[in-house]
């Protein structure tokens, strides 16, 4: 299978993916947000777009899925209990659900929620390179506000799911937001060259081909990704002078998304 990342360029800074075998030209089209700019990716390339599925509920994710499923006859994949979320779901997908990419791929999902309480994400390999496609759960050098969701369930999806993923993973957030993300690690961790380096590398990307980053990197760049690092959490003891001396792993991640809520 093909993941294409499409950038929208629109205000939200939407991405959408499309995924295709190369075998049959069957294709999933995931959180479709701009279904002109889907469809037309579709017709150029010959794809025949079998099944839009969506990651969660928020109109940026499923506002592109009735114009794609009417011109093209898509099935519509969404998670379980999302009823009343959004609405026309063909197929329920709960943790563990296989979806199918024609004959030459296959994602499993993830319930990852905390973003929003039901959230879905999408794990699976081409050759030997595992992909991560999760919508607002985790971006580069971010994570999902939690507006609508709830920053404890959050925590849990990073220290019970993403934790387990391997460094080579690579990631396909919903919305391209590096910069902004870059400058709040750099806000928390102002001795991380990696992250400094890679916000001037950034100044002047492409984000039609912008840069896929590996959970390995992730690792290093994205401060809720690195909650035990003593730079961080003597950062939040100075914000935060109530907290106790010992700081666990959910406090700081807790209290890195409250500081981010208001950066
Ligand atoms: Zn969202």
């Amino acid at each position: 299978m093909l993941i294409k990342q499409v950038w929208t360029n629109n205000g939200g800074r939407n991405f959408f993916y499309m995924v295709t075998c190369p075998k049959t030209a069957e294709t999933l089209a995931i959180d479709p947000i701009d279904a002109e700019m889907c469809l037309e990716i579709a017709k150029n390339h010959g794809w025949n777009i079998k099944h839009v599925l969506n990651t969660h509920e928020h109109g940026d994710h499923i506002g592109g899925n009735d114009k794609v499923i009417k011109e093209t006859g898509a099935k519509l994949l969404g998670p379980a209990k999302a009823e009343g979320r959004i609405s026309g779901i063909d197929e329920e997908l709960y943790d563990g659900s296989i979806v199918k990419i024609g004959t030459s791929g296959e994602f499993k999902v993830l319930e990852t929620p905390g973003h929003t309480p039901i959230h879905i994400s999408l794990y699976g390999q081409t050759d030997n390179t595992p992909h991560f496609l999760c919508g607002d759960t985790l971006f580069n050098a971010g994570v999902g506000h939690c507006r609508s969701g709830d920053p404890n369930v959050l925590y849990n999806t990073f220290n019970n799911i993403i934790s387990d993923l391997p460094d080579e993973t690579k990631i396909y957030p919903g919305h391209e937001y590096m910069d902004n993300n870059l400058a709040f690690t750099l806000d928390r961790e102002p001795d991380n060259p990696l992250a400094a380096d890679l916000l001037k590398e950034l100044k002047n990307q492409d984000l039609d081909n912008a840069r896929i980053t590996t959970l390995g990197l992730e690792r290093q760049i994205n401060t809720f990704l690195r909650l035990e690092q003593t730079t961080i959490q003597e950062g939040i003891k100075k914000e935060f002078p109530d907290l106790p001396n010992e700081l666990d792993k959910k406090t700081v991640f807790l209290k890195l998304r409250e500081l981010r809520n208001n950066w």
